[in-house]
């Protein structure tokens, strides 16, 4: 068996989080990732034949039967990951019946996977339902969205559109816009499900107060979007410092949006 540590998905996955904690966005053990990996790219690194220990999930996720996910662990810090992946992450495989999972690799100490597994499980499925191509979901508390989650209106269209207009980039990045549901207790049932059912129109979607829940087909575009929409939430905070400011207006965005063939939220813009 080859040296798992050396292998592609846990660099990609230890660099971006540890990525994530120096941007100053993952404190203490704020934060998640998991990333679907293919049977494929595990087998040259692990014996699948071996069973492992059994984790019981908290939500039916019969459909990610037999798929394999690689989950940071409950309670551990980002800070931490990149030096000791093993001891801070794991890699479970979804049962055929969807009621648990194994523990394959990582957390040998008994230790579980993220409270918010649920949210992710669920967030996959949701995914994956609209688009094959799916595989990661990363949360992580992304400072200026809490901010701007804090001081403006909750309200999808106005907030995409606060986005929107500030940087070029935001609408081909983001056509659907950002998501937002009520603020929730973390790591229950209903946080997941509403997470979910947002998920499937927004690739990245806003929990107030506390942080955001993205999407991607791979590790970079997950984590670039979190850093396009947690830019122009920057931006958005320092330039209502001033009174008079331009944005990018409604005509000029569907230019753009026609421009790089990307088709924006109907419900937002015109
Ligand atoms: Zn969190």
């Amino acid at each position: 068996m080859k040296n798992i540590l050396e292998s592609k998905f846990i660099q990609e996955f230890s660099n971006v989080i540890d990525r994530m904690y120096l941007n100053g966005w993952d404190e203490r053990n704020a934060g998640n990732v998991s990333y679907l990996l293919l049977e494929e790219e595990l087998s040259p690194y692990l014996d699948l034949s071996k069973k492992g220990r059994v984790h019981q999930l908290q939500i039916d996720a019969h459909k990610l039967a037999g798929k394999y996910v690689l989950v940071t662990g409950s309670g551990k810090y980002f800070r931490n990951v990149k030096g000791n992946p093993e001891a801070n992450s794991c890699i479970i495989r979804i049962s055929q019946c969807g009621t648990h999972a194994e523990i394959l690799w990582g957390l040998k100490e008994g230790e579980v996977p993220t409270s918010e597994l649920s949210t992710h499980l669920s967030s996959h499925i949701a995914r994956l339902e609209v688009d094959d191509t799916h595989r990661v979901i990363i949360h992580t508390h992304a400072t200026y969205l809490n901010i701007m989650s804090a001081v403006v209106d909750l309200d999808e269209k106005n907030f995409t559109k606060a986005l929107w207009g500030l940087n070029t980039e935001n609408i081909i990045i983001f056509p659907e816009g950002i998501g937002i549901i009520p603020w929730e207790i973390p790591g229950n049932g209903l946080i997941g499900k509403n997470t979910a059912n947002k998920i499937k129109t927004y690739k990245i979607v806003l929990w107030p107060l506390h942080g955001v829940v993205a999407s991607g087909e791979t590790v970079d575009s997950a984590f670039g979007l979190i850093e396009t929409v947690e830019k122009a939430a920057m931006m958005y905070m320092v330039i209502n410092n001033y009174s008079n400011y331009k944005t990018i207006n409604d005509e000029e965005l569907i230019k753009l949006a026609s421009a790089f063939k990307v088709t924006p939220n109907k419900e937002f813009i015109k």
